[in-house]
């Protein structure tokens, strides 16, 4: 067993394109599914990027087609369930060859706020809903999806967790001003300005903000569009959004291949009228945004040319990037189901400290905000490596394995 572990390490060793990291981790976790003696220290990192390690591994093979088919049955496994699909607030048909979606939203966790109770039965949908017509019913918001509808809507923001009020085609009917805290809650303070817990935001803003979702079920939904015929391939997609009337709306989008080569990149001008940039968190400037010509329809019919019934899609949280894609499809590895939280849903790990505890990477460093094709690049090695790391595993199974048959013979060896 010791010097299977030896060979195993000098394997992990010579496959170059891995950083000293992924080697450390890798052989660590094999390690202790197999008892062996603690590895040397790991070496050097290497100066090859980690979406090559299949690469390396398998020179004299054309490396791109074989490649792909390689990490597309690996990741079979990976593929979410539509149990999954729907436990985790991915956009799905309501009944097969359709275009209209519903999906199911986890209420949020209780905020220390003035808002108390999020009212599951106020009559919200997403814009561009069939019921969402904006036509004048009713003059109240507090009543159940099967009495009349008002046409003012109650909303709650995202930033700050109180409640507003609008009409559904995004006329404000509440005055009030958000202030919030843009960083997380550490340690009981807030990461953006330190203050304690529940105390007045640090940030301010002319309006409240929504999500374009509620808490339980969406729907139906109209202006999705989904893959009609088979065309391969494995992409990791990510978006960017900024707050619009209507809620939030895809700003930017990046894809790319699994050699980390951008397939498709650009910036898309939302639908209404735009809140707020997010640039903080999205890097979107308004400088930029307001130059860009692409629609989300446009963008649609781009994604269709290559993203087919049986493509891969890899993300991070990606029914999000779903829902603004407004994109119906079911082959997707979604990176926070692949490495879940040790408390389980709804928490989930960011992308952020994925990247750096996996790859010894920082992303989302930038106090220019995110960037999309950087956070699609993380996920496309997250996934690698997750693949790379159950390889493996599986070939240490099988020396293992044949080791072990061989041991009646050691015996007759060491006699000789
Ligand atoms: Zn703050
Ligand atoms: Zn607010």
């Amino acid at each position: 067993m010791q010097h299977f572990c030896e060979h195993l390490y000098d394997r992990f060793c010579q496959d170059s394109s891995m950083s000293a990291a992924d080697t450390a981790s890798i052989i660590e976790r094999v390690q202790k599914i197999k008892n062996c003696t603690p590895a040397p220290p790991a070496r050097p990192p290497s100066p090859l990027p980690v979406q090559d390690i299949f690469m390396s591994s398998q020179p004299a093979l054309p490396p791109q087609a074989i490649f792909v088919e390689e990490l597309a049955a690996a990741l079979e496994p990976h593929l979410l369930s539509r149990a999954q699909l729907w436990e985790l607030g991915y956009p799905v048909e309501i009944e097969p060859n359709s275009t209209k979606a519903v999906m199911y939203v986890n209420a949020p966790p209780p905020r220390p706020t003035v808002f108390t109770c999020w009212n599951l039965n106020a009559p919200e949908f997403v814009p561009g809903s069939q019921t969402d017509s904006g036509v004048s019913l009713s003059n109240s918001t507090l009543r159940s999806d099967s009495e009349q509808v008002t046409d003012e809507v109650e909303r709650l923001c995202v930033r700050c967790n109180n409640v507003f009020h609008m009409t559904r085609n995004g006329k404000y009917l509440t005055q009030s001003f958000c202030s919030y805290h843009w960083g997380r809650v550490v340690d009981g303070h807030y990461a953006c300005c330190n203050k304690g817990f529940g105390s007045k935001g640090c940030a301010f803003s002319f309006y409240h903000v929504w999500s374009g979702t509620k808490p339980g079920i969406n729907g139906p939904l109209e202006g999705y569009v989904r893959p009609h015929s088979p065309r391969g391939g494995v992409y990791a997609i990510d978006t960017e959004m900024c707050y619009t009337t209507a809620g939030l709306e895809l700003a930017s989008v990046a894809v790319i291949d699994v050699n980390g080569h951008v397939v498709y990149q650009t910036h898309v001008r939302p639908s209404a009228p735009i809140l707020c940039y997010n640039t903080r968190f999205s890097g979107i400037r308004p400088r930029v945004l307001d130059r860009a010509t692409k629609t989300l329809q446009d963008v649609q019919y781009d994604l269709l040319e290559f993203v087919g019934t049986d493509t891969i899609l890899v993300g991070h949280a990606l029914e999000n990037d779903l829902k603004v894609l407004k994109l119906l499809h079911t082959a997707v590895v979604d990176t926070c189901a692949m490495y879940p939280h040790a408390r389980g849903l709804p928490m989930r790990r960011s992308l952020r400290d994925l990247s750096k505890g996996l790859l010894g990477r920082n992303i989302q460093q930038s106090s220019a905000g995110h960037s999309a094709l950087e956070d699609a690049q993380a996920v496309m090695d997250l996934i690698l490596l997750k693949v790379k790391e159950e390889q493996m595993l599986r070939e240490c199974q099988s020396t293992s394995n044949k080791l072990y048959s061989f041991e009646p013979y050691y015996p007759l060896v060491c006699a000789a």
